[in-house]
């Protein structure tokens, strides 16, 4: 999945998500990618979120929408995104056998991400330079 999420000038944000979805997938398996609030959701009065990996995990869980709730509480992007991993490897018992990375930003330009194995990167541009950030992950 190649997720991305916005912000302009004048705070306001969109979000954009696509895949080649899985590998051996059944036929007419649609997947979290366009689904709005699993893969992606942005609510331009509180931040957007984007999901990569495993989409069945994602769209149990509507996550990128639980991603954006969290924040809508109080949490950081980054916070958001450990709470909805966390909530995940609550939920599915074989998370040591799934990838599932969270990406958001908030109304005010803050980044964060969370991912269940190590190996998910992110890349932010801030308008003058562009940072590859390895994320946080779950298990070590
Ligand atoms: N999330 C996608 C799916 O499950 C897979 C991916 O591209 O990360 O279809």
């Amino acid at each position: 999945t190649i997720s991305m999420l916005a912000i302009d000038a004048q705070g306001n944000m969109s979000g954009a998500c696509t895949t080649s979805g899985a590998a051996w997938k059944m036929h007419g398996r649609i997947g979290d990618s366009p689904i709005i609030g699993a893969a992606l959701f942005v609510d331009n009065e509180v931040g957007g979120a984007c999901a990569t990996g495993l989409g069945e995990a994602v769209i149990k869980m509507v996550g990128s929408h639980l991603v954006v709730e969290l924040m809508r509480q109080g949490l950081s992007p980054q916070d958001a995104c450990r709470a909805a991993v966390e909530r995940i490897v609550k939920k599915q018992k074989n998370y040591k056998e799934l990838q599932v990375g969270f990406l958001a930003m908030n109304k005010a330009g803050e980044t964060g991400a969370y991912s269940v194995q190590p190996g998910f990167n992110y890349a932010v541009h801030n308008g003058q330079e562009n940072k590859l950030i390895d994320a946080q992950s779950m298990v070590k």
